[in-house]
């Protein structure tokens, strides 16, 4: 829930974002410039109005924190829409009815996503934390893009066919094809990236990845209790722009396990094989730095990458990552 719930997310991130400009100064806070600005609603509305009053213009982003699949979400540029969803008592039409006013997260919109054939994606990757004290993560070396069906335009911003990457909302589109796909594999996405832009920027990319995973970890690592019997495994939604900039939008506790190809159901079965195998082994371990498909990347501190200790690659400490490299050879 501290990680899941947009609003409880955005509050823990804010909270370590200033304890780490006054415990390791300006320049490591910076490092946690990954999120997008975003205010809860209607708690935070005098403070997003003003934010909004300094850049007219803006594509904002609504989303009520409770719900996923893309549920209740809209886009926006003029307050008077926000006005007629405050007046309904914040909600939209289809919960008028409900009594309770429902929270929402109001986020700045990417208005400038990578596109690939015109269209916008966004990433989900898995992460399995066995214990939050001492913090101990695994990252998975799979994962997938999910694109949009339409091509990408800041003219139509009420059509969810092209802003919206949940599979939820993209199989609803008439001409949706599940084979034909709207998923890569990251594999072939970071193959992609790099016969355009160069091992060296797709590796500064993936590094910052990573530092998104850690701090955010780090950020809730304090309120949540640590129950010894207990893991989870995340869902992160990550977003690139055209800067080649990862973005967080969000992290999923129970992320689906629905398969929407063969390709996928491969990946959830192994994905869960392999938890259930990383979780049964935790205890019998020692010294392992990979289960499956699995990278520990975080054991009470930074575990590094083989020949790679102590190195930086864009400020950031290059973790023992995986993510979209094509190696099957069993490690250890
Ligand atoms: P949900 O929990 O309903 O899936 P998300 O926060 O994941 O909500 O948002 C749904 C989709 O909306 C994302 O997959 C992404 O495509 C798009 N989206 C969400 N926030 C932003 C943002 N700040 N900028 C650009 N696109 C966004």
């Amino acid at each position: 829930m501290e990680l899941s719930w947009k609003n409880y997310l955005v509050k823990n991130l804010k909270r370590f974002w200033k304890q780490l400009e006054r415990e390791a100064g300006k320049l490591e806070a910076a490092r946690c410039d990954f999120f997008p600005k975003t205010f809860e609603l209607p708690l935070e509305y005098h403070l997003f109005v003003e934010e909004f009053r300094k850049k007219p213009g803006t594509t904002w982003i609504m989303k009520p924190v409770g719900r996923s699949q893309g549920k209740g979400i809209f886009l926006f540029r003029k307050l008077k829409d926000i006005f007629d969803w405050k007046m309904n008592g914040g909600c939209t039409n289809e919960q008028k009815d409900e009594t309770q006013v429902e929270t929402y997260v109001v986020q700045r919109y990417i208005e400038n996503p990578y596109l690939i054939g015109g269209r916008k994606f966004d990433l989900r990757v898995y992460i399995l934390v066995i214990s939050y004290s001492p913090l101990k993560a695994w990252l998975y070396r799979d994962g997938f893009t999910r694109f949009s069906s339409m091509r990408f335009t800041l003219n139509s911003i009420d059509d969810h066919y092209v802003h919206l990457t949940n599979v939820a909302v993209q199989k609803t589109e008439p001409d949706y094809d599940p084979e034909k796909g709207c998923k890569w594999m990251i594999q072939q996405l970071r193959q992609y990236l790099t016969a355009r832009h160069g091992t060296g920027l797709v590796e500064v990319l993936f590094v910052d990845m990573g530092n998104i995973f850690i701090k955010s970890l780090q950020s809730v690592q304090k309120v949540i209790i640590s129950d010894k019997r207990r893991f989870e495994l995340y869902g992160y939604d990550i977003l690139i722009d055209q800067d080649l900039k990862p973005w967080l939008l969000e992290v999923n506790a129970s992320p689906s396990l629905a398969a929407s190809s063969q390709e996928d159901y491969e990946l959830k079965c192994h994905l869960l094989e392999d938890t259930l195998h990383a979780v049964d082994m935790e205890g019998r371990l020692t010294g392992k730095k990979r289960i499956g498909g699995f990278d520990l990347i975080w054991n009470d501190g930074p575990v590094s990458r083989g020949g790679n200790l102590g190195a930086l690659v864009n400020g950031n400490f290059v973790a023992n990552t995986h993510l979209g490299m094509y190696s099957p050879s069993a490690g250890t």
